[in-house]
């Protein structure tokens, strides 16, 4: 409990009392890490759990991520959106009062590029909007254009903060530097950046998560977006076993009490662990993004394993 305190006060704790946090067998403590979490984001956001309306807008991707269902060696029908059809998923979610919408796709620098002209016509039809990318890493003046065009946010996971797992993790030459590049980028452009960690994927360790914990730490990004792993089929990391749910829960409650006014998701990856949104919640998210693609492409967004079950 003293450590959890500590945490909650000076928003802080060496790196001992933190792995041990991460990895306690006392239920009590790790109830008390989640509870604490829960009391600092309502105290911050009060009761409301913030909406972003998802549209996952193509599953074409030039990368070869191992972990993943959009991976350019895997088959799969693929597809881009129109501009009306992502257009009208924007509506759909207007038209529940979502104001925040998160465009997300593979990473495709010709598709990227296609789509600034669509978030010029999201921001003049929706001038109060927030618009959010996850697009992957992309050339900085296609940033540039998205940014001038009207986007407000970036989401890029850096996925591990440790540069031989983030090497075991994709093939060469992708590499993790790059990735923080286009971080620093987009903040100077700026955005408002998300960042985050798979928990559990293959080879990590808890002296990784604790890597994963310091750079968001060092970086304190707007967004922190943090899920398990999840093996998906036809993948070179099929049949490896998933992360573990209660780290991840454990990890987004240590992330609430450094960053309290992080923008946090209880994310679907977590949800098909768990079972369902709540979990996140009670451990300290404060986000939901509930998804509008259109239910004709949905299937193919397959990126793990019951994705499509939550
Ligand atoms: N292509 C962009 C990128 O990589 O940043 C955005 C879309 S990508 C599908 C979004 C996130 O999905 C990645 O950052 C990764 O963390 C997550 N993801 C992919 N495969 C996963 C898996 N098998 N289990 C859990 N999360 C996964
Ligand atoms: Fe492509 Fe993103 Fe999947 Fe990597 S994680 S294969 S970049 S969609």
């Amino acid at each position: 409990m003293e450590r959890v305190n500590t945490l909650r006060t000076t928003r802080n704790l060496p790196d001992g009392p933190l792995l041990e946090l991460l990895e306690t067998t006392d239920k009590a403590v790790a109830r008390y890490l989640k509870e604490s979490a829960r009391e600092v984001c309502r105290s911050v956001f009060g009761n409301e759990v913030q909406l972003r309306g998802l549209v996952e807008w193509s599953n074409v991707c030039r990368r070869d991520c191992y972990y993943c269902g959009l991976r350019r060696s895997r088959a799969l029908p693929r597809y881009n959106l129109t501009s009306a059809q992502i257009l009208a998923c924007c509506e759909k979610a207007w038209a529940k009062g979502i104001d925040t919408f998160v465009i997300q796709g593979g990473e495709n620098p010709a598709g990227a590029l296609q789509l600034v002209p669509v978030v010029k016509s999201i921001r003049e039809r929706w001038p109060g909007a927030i618009i959010t990318l996850s697009l992957g890493e992309l050339p900085f003046s296609t940033y540039a254009a998205l940014r001038e065009a009207g986007a407000n946010r970036y989401l890029l996971r850096h996925e591990t903060a440790n540069p031989a797992l983030y090497g075991r993790l994709h093939p060469a030459p992708d590499a993790l530097e790059s990735r923080l590049a286009c971080l620093q980028e987009l903040r100077r452009l700026g955005f408002q950046i998300g960042m985050g960690m798979m928990v559990g994927s293959p080879g990590q360790t808890p002296e990784n998560l604790l890597e994963d914990l310091r750079l968001i730490q060092q970086w304190r990004p707007e967004m922190i977006g943090i899920g398990p792993f999840i093996p998906q089929e036809d993948t070179p990391f099929t049949h490896c076993p998933p992360g573990s749910a209660e780290t991840t829960l454990r990890l987004l409650a240590i992330l609430r009490l450094m960053l309290p006014t992080a923008l946090i998701p209880s994310t679907t990856a977590l949800a098909v662990l768990t079972g369902g949104k709540e979990a996140g919640l009670e451990a300290g998210a404060n986000v939901m993004m509930p998804v509008f693609t259109p239910e004709t492409e949905k299937r193919k967004y397959d990126l793990y394993k019951g994705k499509h079950h939550v």
